[in-house]
This record gives structure tokens, sequence and C-alpha cells, in this order.
């Protein structure tokens, strides 16, 4: 079986170094808040290219203390309103929903599976605060346009780069676009720590100070505690192991693009939909990280049974929208139409992609989609 993604792999790969630092770090007496930390903390904000980064518990957290930080700046208050791609994963609407503000959920562009901008200037009432676009599958959403509809009408912006380590569009990576931007290290994301981890980067100070205070019960200093914060640290453990990986993020994200180019080449068939290639547009400088590879087929169950019966482990991302949730089902947005979003939900289908994946490997998964076809 060529399975969705070899983690075990993956991180044995580093085995002796991520066992050093760990081993650092045990040895070390100091387990929260300390030099880890702050390294790791330093070497993603050079990544990114923002000017700060904030390390929390995970990318969930990453995105509420964001929201959080900026109520308590007064810059966002109870009711109001925040456009959010309707395909989302649950996780950037529950940030929303978390601080008490109001989620709109607006259609997806229906090839790139991102906000699109159009239908962002439809969304826009007088109550709009904030928006959130998701870089979803390991693709920038058009921030340029984004960031521009957001300046003009005085909106925040929080990218939600969960997916998206890495990816760039003009030059420019996630993390680095709109006012803020959370992160996920969750094992399986293409930066992924050996448990749960996440991080806002940011060049605004005034939030990061606050999320910094928020992460840690709202306090800067011991006992002395300026607002209700929450217990949301990125243990020392934890910033060792992803200043290990960080490392190798970008070899990753050249190994992952080989395969992703394989797919892109060699699977033929008019049943399978292949993602929209914009790693091509070179006029827009826009950057895959492939941190998933996303086809589509109007006969998913199907290929999907085809391809575990020839050896390929596929899942799907994801299989119910967030508006169709049991979790939402009090919300006003509870079941309204979104043909889009739907239609993707129904059709998406995700192949193994990861850094240890072979070529051989990736030419089996082509050989096992080129030779699907449904029974008459
Ligand atoms: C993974 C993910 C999150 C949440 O990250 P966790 O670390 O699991 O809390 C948020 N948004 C998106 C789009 C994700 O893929």
């Amino acid at each position: 079986m060529i399975p969705f993604l070899d983690l075990k792999s993956l991180n044995a790969a580093h085995r002796e170094e991520l066992i050093e630092a760990a081993t650092r770090v045990i040895d070390s007496g100091w387990y929260i808040q300390g030099e880890c930390l702050k390294r790791f903390e330093e070497e993603f904000t050079a990544y990114t290219g923002a000017r700060h980064t904030v390390g929390v518990a995970n990318g969930l957290d990453a995105l509420i203390l964001t929201i959080r930080a900026w109520k308590e700046l007064g810059k966002l208050k109870d009711g109001d309103e925040v456009i959010v791609p309707a395909n989302t994963y649950i996780a950037t609407l529950l940030a929303i929903t978390e601080n008490k503000l109001t989620p709109v959920l607006v259609e997806p562009d229906a090839d790139t599976y991102n906000l699109c901008p159009k239908n962002i200037e439809r969304a826009l009432t007088d109550k709009t605060r904030l928006i959130m676009p998701v870089h979803l599958y390991g693709q920038l959403a058009d921030m340029p346009a984004i960031d521009a509809i957001a300046k003009r009408e005085n909106l925040l912006v929080l990218e939600d780069s969960a997916q998206a380590h890495g990816a760039q569009v003009a030059g420019k990576s996630a993390g680095n676009w709109g006012d803020a931007s959370g992160f996920s290290f969750y094992p399986g994301k293409n930066l992924g720590a050996l448990g749960d981890a996440g991080a806002i980067t940011s060049s605004d100070a005034e939030l990061v100070n606050m999320i910094q205070a928020l992460r840690n019960y709202g306090s800067h200093e011991k006992y002395k505690n300026l607002v209700q914060g929450v217990n949301s640290r990125l243990d020392e453990i934890q910033a060792a192991m992803l200043s290990v990986k960080l490392k190798y993020l970008q070899g990753q994200i050249e190994a992952r693009r080989r395969v992703a180019a394989i797919y892109m080449a060699g699977i033929k068939n008019p049943l399978i939909k292949l993602p929209l290639d914009s790693s091509v547009d070179v006029m827009n400088h826009i950057s895959h990280v492939w941190h998933l590879f996303v086809v589509r087929s109007e006969v998913r169950e199907a290929l999907q049974r085809h391809l575990t019966e020839s050896g390929v482990q596929t899942l799907i991302h994801y299989p119910i929208p967030p508006h169709q949730q049991q979790a939402y089902a009090k919300s006003d947005f509870f079941n309204k139409s979104f043909p889009i979003t739907e239609r993707i939900h129904r059709e998406v289908l995700s192949l193994p992609i990861s850094p240890v994946m072979t070529d051989a490997e990736a030419q089996r998964v082509v050989e096992a989609c080129n030779s699907f076809s449904v029974d008459a």
C-alpha cells in the first residue's frame, strides 16, 4: 500500500538530530518559554519575512488568540462580520465563533478553492471588519487583491496559513500578507512538530505584544495579569523539534513539487480533474507547496475504491462543509445553499503526497489513476 503520508519515515530521516535536540531540552531543566522557543520564533520570522512570530499551543489557538487580541485592543467587537471561505476546514470558523464574531461564508473560486475577490466584494456590509483567507491545500489566495480590498474598506486581514508554510505569491510568503497569519505545526502539516504546536506571524508590534500576554495567562510579568488570558504555550521540546525540521522544509517542498509534477504530467483520465497548476503562472509568481494534491471526480467513491484496490491510500479534504456540520445547527448559515462549496466537497479526493515518496511510487499512483474507468 502506498500510504497517504508516511510520518514515521518522514521523521526517521532526521532521527539523530531530533533525538539530540530533545536530549538537550531534557537535560536543560527548562521546559516552557525558554531559549528553544525564542530561537524557533526568530528562525520562523526569518523564514516568513514578517517581523515577529509568537509560538502557541496549536493552529486553532493561533487564529483564536489573534482575533481575541484584536478584541482586547478595541479593533474588533462581538457581532462584527468576518468574511471566510465556505469550503474551509472547521478550525477557521471555530476561531470566529469562539470570539463571538459572525462568520459570513462566501463561495470560493471553483478552480483554486481559495477565497475569490469578487465574492468578497459582494459580501461586504457595514458590519464587515475582518477577512480570513485560507490558503487551502498549499496555495496562496489572491492576496494582492484581498489586501487591496481590505485597505480600501479599512478591514483587518488574518491569513489561515495552516496548510501553506513557504507558499508565495509575487515573491512574498504566507505569513507576510495581511495583518497577521496563523500557522499550525500539527504533525501532518508541511512543517510538523512531534505533537501539537502553532504560531502567529505579524509585523504589528502592538498586536504581537497582546498575543504574547494572552498565550501566557494575560501576563508578561509573573503574577501580573493585564488581561484574562489562556494557557497556550509552545513547549520547548516542540520548538526544538521544529528548529530541526525547519532546516529541511524548503527541500521537502521541492520534493513535494517533484511528486506533483509527476502527477500533473502523468495523470490522463477524463474522469479525473487535476488541480489548477498556477505554479506555472510565472507572471504572478504563485508558488504552490502542495500540502495536499487534490483531484476531483464526479464518480469519486468509485475512484477511491479503485485506488484502494490498486494499493493507493487516499483521503477526502473534507467530506462535510462547515455549513452542514451539526456543530453549527443553530447558526443562520446552517444548511444554506453554497453550490460551489457543496460540489467541491462531493468531488474532491486527495492523492498521496509527501517528501518521502519515491518517483516510482508516484508513477504507480499515476498508473492506478489512469487505469480507472466506470463499469457500464
Ligand atoms: C490544520 C488546520 C488548522 C488548525 O490547526 P491545528 O494545529 O490542528 O489546531 C486550521 N486551519 C486549517 C486550514 C488547517 O488545515
